[in-house]
């Protein structure tokens, strides 16, 4: 089949992607080509055993799901069950072991002695001042203002530092907010409902959402490449770099890319755990992936493990893009890529990469579910309609 034959075209086999591709064929049985430039589905969620130890290892660094959705939980349970696994992530810092996110028992570590949530209160407001009280817009003012300076340098700044080569003040806030400060000894990475490993594998859940045999899915094949043939109103689910859509000609939005340097050891553990950050500057990696520890309820033959050192750098064009930097010159970017969007009715931009935005596994197929309903589906029933006409004329 050409291109032009299907009903709608996915750019992208990512969670946005596999999530529209699967509503369109299953609710509305129309047909779907799902196209993507990287030989394998699943985007940065995608896994494979690494055949020198037996562990499934995540390709693009650790993806754990979680989230609060009741309706994204629930749709996932048509493709895969999840473990009970859930996330608790160790920062070293200057030698020490601390827990992540900042908790009771990590201020009580920092600060050398035992503290009761409202000593601990009191010792981080003590700190965080003035601070505290402004609406701090900035990564820095935020984290202060709500963990205070000590905490901040030893946690947070070189992290920062190491993982955006910016200054955390040129950073936005919501990036920090992300991380929860909890008063308690819940050392839980993720706040969510929700929390588990899909059973088989991330590859397996994209393998059960695109096997409808309303989807053919193209790998290895580049958008730019196909995109002279596609048909003027055919509808385009695009998830690719919202700037290369447009030929960069409002300019390069900022990402951040990792670089992952893998390594087998001859060991059946490795660190204990299935991430461990490191806060201090002078380390050159940011955290040490070891994916065995995120199926404890796996047997592994093999006295083997694989873990991945995770590097954090600007992405040039050719890299893959990570996480959206978002300053404010990238902000007046995609204002001006929002505008040109407009000529596009037929497009829609989704997931990560296609809307620039820090999107979660959760998030991406929630914002997926949402404009299938509120405009794939009555784009596509419009079309329906009209082709309807056109054959009663
Ligand atoms: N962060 C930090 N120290 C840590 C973990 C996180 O300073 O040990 C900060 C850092 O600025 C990071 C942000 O919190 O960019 C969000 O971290 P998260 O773990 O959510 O990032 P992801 O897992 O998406 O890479």
């Amino acid at each position: 089949m050409h291109l032009t034959d299907f009903d709608v075209v996915v750019v992208g086999a990512g969670f946005y992607g596999a999530t529209m591709a699967e509503r369109v064929a299953s609710q509305l049985g129309c047909s779907v080509c799902v196209i993507d430039r990287r030989h394998h589905v699943g985007g940065n969620a995608y896994s494979e055993v690494d055949a020198e130890s037996g562990v499934e290892v995540h390709r693009y660094g650790t993806h754990i799901f979680h989230t609060n959705s009741e309706l994204v939980w629930s749709h996932l349970q048509r493709f895969t069950s999840f473990t009970d696994y859930r996330h608790r992530v160790i920062t070293v810092a200057r030698g020490r072991v601390y827990s992540m996110p900042i908790n009771l028992a990590t201020i009580s570590a920092a600060f050398g002695r035992h503290m009761t949530p409202q000593e601990a209160s009191a010792v981080i407001a003590a700190e965080a001042g003035a601070a505290g009280q402004s609406r701090a817009l900035n990564l820095e003012d935020k984290a202060v203002g709500s963990i205070g300076r000590t905490l901040y340098d030893l946690l947070i700044r070189g992290y920062t530092q190491k993982q955006w080569q910016t200054d955390p003040k040129d950073l936005s806030a919501d990036i920090i907010s992300r991380l929860p400060v909890r008063m308690t000894y819940n050392d839980r990475y993720f706040s969510d409902r929700f929390e588990g490993m899909p059973s088989r594998g991330y590859t397996a859940v994209f393998q059960q959402m695109l096997k409808h045999p309303k989807i053919d899915v193209r790998l290895g094949v580049d958008f730019f490449d196909v995109a002279e043939s596609l048909r003027p109103r055919q509808l385009v689910i695009y998830t690719g770099p919202i700037d290369r859509f447009f030929g960069y000609r409002c300019g390069l939005l900022g990402w951040r890319t990792v670089e992952l340097e893998r390594q087998v050891h001859d060991v059946a553990d490795f660190q204990g755990t299935a991430v461990i950050n490191y806060a201090d500057e002078e380390v050159p990696f940011t955290r040490i992936h070891e994916f065995k520890h995120l199926h404890p309820e796996r047997e592994h033959a093999l006295a083997k493990t694989t873990i991945y050192r995770e590097y954090s750098r600007f992405a040039g064009r050719e890299d893959e893009p990570y996480y959206p930097i978002n300053t404010q010159a990238d902000k007046r970017i995609m204002e001006s890529y929002k505008i040109m969007m407009a000529a596009h009715p037929n497009v829609i931009f989704g997931g990560r990469l296609g809307s620039y935005k820090y999107l979660d596994m959760h998030q991406a197929i929630g914002a997926a579910l949402k404009t299938f309903e509120h405009q794939v589906r009555p784009f596509l029933a419009g079309a329906g309609m009209r082709e309807r006409v056109a054959v009663n004329d």
